[in-house]
C-alpha cells in the first residue's frame, strides 16, 4: 500500500513526498481510512508506530477539502506534556508544509509574550491547536477561544493523561466544544478507566489495536555500532568467535544477501543463501541442508523472518537494522525457540541509529551496545539523537515560514524530516501570510 491510495489532496501528498514517506505504517493503514470516513475511533498504538501522522494527515486533508469555518479552530489535539505538544506541532509543520493549514502548540510556561501569541492564534482561529490541558483551560476561561466551528478532537497518549490526573480537565475542555464533532482517542494501553472515558466522549467508535509483540526475555540481545565498511569483517568475526549450532544472518535486500554470502565464502566460511530469486525447489534444498546441519550458516532476506521454525537456531545476526520493530521481533524470534536460549546481534550503521533507537523505544528495552573488536579500527559513537542546531519551536507555522525555514529544520523530531528531505532540492515556497499578521 502507498500513500497515493488514500487520494490525499495533492498539496498534502507533496508534503508527504518531500518528507520521504513512501508507505504508510500499519497503524496509518488501519486508522486513516476510518478518520477519512468521519468515524469516531479508539486506537491502542504506541509512540514510534507512526501514530502522529495517522491522525494529522487525514485531519489536514479534511481541513483542506471540506467546508470549514475560517474564523474558528477546526481541530483540537489534547496531549499530556509540553514535549509532545511541541513534537506534534513540528510534525504538523512538515506534513502541512505545502498546504496552508497551520497550527499552534499551546502548552504553558514561558512569558507573557508567549501567552499573547497563543491568545491571538486562539482568538483568530488557528486550524489545528495542540494543547496541554491546564494551559488550554486558562485560555478557555478568558472567553476568546474561537471554537464554534471545531469539528475534530484528538486525545493523544490518553492513558498518560489519566495517570497524570487530567481526567477532570479533559472533560472540562470538552464542555466548551461543539457537540457535533469527530473524536479520536489514542492510547498505548487500555485500562478500564480508559474505556470509561471513551464511553463518555466517543460516539460509536471503531476500535483499532496495533499491539507490538515483545521478543522473549531469554533471547540475549546485543548490538554493534559500526561503519558499513566494517560490517563484513565483523560478521565473519562473530561467526568465528560465537559458539552456535545454527546461525542465521538477515539482510534487508537480496543484493546484500548475495554480496555478503560471496564475501563470507571468500573468508572460507561455509554458508548458503536464501531469497526470492531462488526457485522453490532450491529454497527447500537449502532449508533441508540447514535443518540437517550440513550448512550451519544461512544468509537470508526477511522472507525467512516469519516463516521458518527450526528449534536449534541459536544465533541471529541482523546485518542491518530491520525496517520496523515488528520485523525485528520476527527476525530475532527465529532463535530461542522451545526451551532453548539464543543470541541476537544487530549491526547498526550511522544512518540506522535513529531507526534502531525507535525500535528500542517501542520494545521498551535498551539493547546493550557491544565493543567492536579493536582490529576493525575506530567505530562510530552511539548518538541516535544527535541534534541539529537552531531555534526551539512552538510550531507557529506562519512565523517560521517567514523566517525562511524548511519544514521543521530546528529540532530533534524534524531531524527525521530533514533526513528524508535532505537529498531533494529545496523547493521554492510561496509564503502564505498568517491569518493574523500581527502575530509574527
Ligand atoms: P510517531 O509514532 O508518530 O512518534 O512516529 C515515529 C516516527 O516515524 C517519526 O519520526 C515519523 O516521522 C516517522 N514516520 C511516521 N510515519 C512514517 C512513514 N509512513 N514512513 C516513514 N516514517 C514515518
Amino acid at each position: 500500500m502507498t500513500f497515493q491510495d488514500f487520494n490525499f489532496d495533492p498539496r498534502l501528498q507533496e508534503s508527504i513526498d518531500a518528507m520521504g514517506y513512501s508507505n504508510p505504517t500499519p497503524v496509518q493503514q488501519q486508522v486513516i481510512p476510518y478518520i477519512l470516513e468521519g468515524k469516531d475511533l479508539i486506537a491502542s498504538a504506541q509512540t514510534g508506530t507512526g501514530k502522529t501522522a495517522a491522525f494529522l494527515l487525514p485531519l489536514i486533508h479534511k481541513i483542506l477539502t471540506e467546508p470549514q469555518d475560517h474564523h474558528s479552530i477546526k481541530a483540537l489535539i489534547i496531549v499530556p506534556t509540553r514535549e509532545l505538544a511541541v513534537q506534534i506541532s513540528q510534525a504538523l509543520d512538515g506534513m502541512g508544509y505545502f498546504t496552508d493549514v497551520y497550527g499552534i502548540a499551546v502548552y504553558g510556561g514561558g512569558d507573557g509574550d508567549l501567552f499573547n501569541v497563543e491568545r491571538k492564534a486562539l482568538s483568530t482561529g488557528a486550524d489545528i491547536v495542540i494543547c496541554t490541558p491546564g494551559r488550554m483551560i486558562a485560555h478557555l476561561q478568558m472567553g476568546y477561544v474561537k471554537l464554534q466551528g471545531l469539528k475534530y478532537l484528538v486525545l493523544d497518549e490518553a492513558d498518560r493523561m489519566l495517570d497524570m490526573g487530567f481526567h477532570g480537565d479533559i472533560l472540562k475542555i470538552i464542555g466548551f466544544l461543539p457537540k457535533q464533532r469527530q473524536n479520536l482517542l489514542f492510547s498505548a494501553t487500555m485500562p478500564p478507566k480508559m474505556r470509561e472515558l471513551a464511553r463518555k466522549i466517543l460516539h460509536e467508535p471503531v476500535e483499532v489495536n496495533i499491539a507490538i509483540s515483545k521478543p522473549p526475555e531469554k533471547i540475549r540481545q546485543g548490538a554493534f555500532v559500526v561503519y558499513d565498511e566494517q560490517k563484513i569483517k565483523l560478521v565473519s568475526f562473530m561467526l568465528r568467535s560465537n559458539p552456535y549450532r545454527l546461525a542465521i544472518v538477515f539482510c534487508s535486500s537480496k543484493e546484500s544477501v548475495k554480496k555478503l554470502t560471496f564475501e563470507l565464502k571468500r573468508a572460507h566460511l561455509k554458508v548458503a543463501e536464501i531469497h526470492s530469486d531462488l526457485e522453490q525447489l532450491e529454497r527447500e534444498k537449502v532449508l533441508l541442508d540447514y535443518r540437517n546441519e550440513k550448512i550451519r550458516i544461512l544468509v537470508a532476506t526477511d522472507i525467512l523472518s516469519r516463516g521458518i521454525d527450526i528449534d536449534i537456531i541459536d544465533l541471529v545476526i541482523n546485518y542491518d537494522v530491520p525496517h520496523d520493530a515488528e520485523d525485528y521481533v520476527h527476525r530475532i524470534g527465529r532463535t530461542a525457540r522451545a526451551e532453548r536460549n539464543g543470541t541476537a546481534l544487530t549491526l547498526i550503521n550511522p544512518k540506522d541509529q535513529r531507526k534502531f533507537s525507535g525500535i528500542e523505544r517501542l520494545l521498551e528495552k535498551e539493547v546493550p551496545k557491544l565493543p567492536v573488536p579493536p582490529d576493525l579500527g575506530p567505530a562510530p559513537e552511539w548518538k541516535p539523537f544527535e541534534r541539529r542546531g537552531g531555534e526551539g519551536g512552538r510550531g507557529f507555522k506562519g512565523k517560521k515560514k517567514r523566517m525562511g525555514g524548511k519544514p521543521g529544520n530546528n529540532n530533534q523530531a524534524s531531524a527525521t524530516a530533514e533526513k528524508h528531505i535532505g537529498p531533494k532540492p529545496v523547493r521554492q515556497h510561496h509564503h502564505k501570510a498568517p491569518k493574523d499578521s500581527s502575530t509574527g
